[in-house]
């Protein structure tokens, strides 16, 4: 059974997301502040860490920077709407998706399954990728569409694996620009803007209203299979 545990120091989202988990099949602990989180984490490090960012005693931002110091967990952050920079900046640290407040069952069971899947596999990207209408194959470096080879260049493909070899989390601007571009183009963001719509026009049916490259708006991209 894989095990969750809930940083929230609001005892109604801490309850509502254990209801959750627990609904799944997922094991719960809680803590209220990032002392207890500590505690929590030397005990038996859970499965999945689901982070709220502001806590009485201290800072979760900090927290995944102390984190990834020593863990890959996958961390899924909570936060409020105020926190929009901070939000980007748990992300581009190192925390690997995040829900504003408030948000439903749905899309929180979603982002959780996302996560578990992705760690539970992480290096095992496979062969090919299937969405719509679309097949991407990792080894011959090919995409097609309806069975019709699709030409993309080589930052377009680069872009594309980027994004779907993470289905269902967020990858912030930063990250992107980084894993394409190389470092020092952080800046950029009209490049991602560009690409982003080229690879809509090539291979999404309706690239007006993408169902597959989604547009977190100030954050970055979500790849939806
Ligand atoms: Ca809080």
């Amino acid at each position: 059974m894989s095990r969750a545990l809930v940083v929230e120091d609001d005892l109604r989202i801490r309850h509502f997301v254990r209801l959750a988990l627990e609904g799944e099949g997922l094991g719960v602990v809680e803590a209220s502040t990032l002392a207890e989180a500590r505690n929590q984490l030397s005990d038996r490090p859970p499965d999945l860490l689901i982070l709220d960012l502001g806590l009485p005693d201290g800072d979760g931002v900090d927290f995944i920077r102390e984190l990834r110091q020593w863990s890959s967990l996958p961390i899924l952050v909570l936060s409020a709407r105020a926190q929009e920079t901070d939000k980007v900046m748990a992300l581009d640290i190192g925390a690997d998706d995040y829900l504003g407040k408030p948000f439903g069952i749905a899309e929180l069971l979603a982002r959780m399954r996302a996560l578990l899947r992705r760690h539970a596999q992480p290096n095992a990207s496979p062969p090919t990728i299937h969405f719509g209408q679309v097949v991407v194959d990792f080894v011959r470096h090919t995409v097609s569409r309806e069975g019709h080879p699709v030409h993309l260049t080589v930052l377009e493909f680069r872009l594309l694996n980027c994004l779907v070899t993470k289905p269902g989390v967020v990858i912030t601007q930063r990250q992107l620009l980084n894993e394409v571009w190389g470092p020092g183009h952080a800046d950029h963001g009209h490049y991602l803007r560009v690409y982003v719509g080229r690879l809509r026009h090539k291979l999404e049916e309706d690239p007006a209203q993408p169902r597959h490259f989604i547009t977190e708006t100030g954050i970055g991209y979500r790849f939806v299979i």
